[in-house]
């Protein structure tokens, strides 16, 4: 028993008193969370929601158009977890927030993000730009949100945080 509670602290087991449910509570604006696109942005219309069927397979992020070359920032303190050119995402990056355990998945980057896998980013580091690689048909940032750490985790619809980050439009 004694060897088990020191192997668990040794691999940071979870303790049901300190684990908190963001993902559950109720979004709110929050000063250490950043949007995900500096400027002005446009949500689009049906097909750029979460969720919907399109190409034969469900939507897991929310599109936010933007022009090319407009910055992407880091939403949250976190760290980079991946990145790469597979074709359909084009040039991506993969955040993880240990606080809130989720990561932040960014498509369609005009460039590879300079940052490197295992680099730490603070919410509003410039992680790359909008553009239109990989399977795309306009300049915008496809933005997901899901689950703990990877690319693989259970998805949730991203617009109520997009939302309450949005900047106030001039
Ligand atoms: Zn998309």
């Amino acid at each position: 028993m004694r060897s088990f509670t020191l192997i668990c602290a040794l691999l940071f087991c979870a303790t049901p008193a300190a684990s908190a449910k963001p993902a559950d509570a109720p979004v709110a604006p929050s000063p250490a969370a950043v949007h995900p696109v500096e400027g002005a942005v446009d949500y689009g219309e049906w097909a750029a929601r979460y969720g919907n069927f399109r190409r034969g397979h469900e939507h897991e992020g929310q599109d936010v158009f933007a022009p090319a070359g407009t910055p992407l920032l880091a939403v949250r303190d976190a760290v980079v977890i991946d990145k790469g050119d597979d074709g359909g995402r084009g040039n991506y990056i993969a955040l993880y927030s240990e606080a809130f355990r989720e990561t932040y998945v960014y498509l369609h980057m005009r460039l590879p993000t300079p940052l490197a896998k295992g680099d730490p980013v603070l919410a509003g580091r410039r992680v790359g730009s909008v553009g239109c690689t990989g399977s795309c048909d306009g300049d915008h940032l496809h933005f997901e949100i899901r689950r703990g750490r990877g690319l693989t985790g259970k998805t949730s619809d991203p617009l109520a945080l997009l939302r309450s980050l949005d900047r106030p439009k001039r």
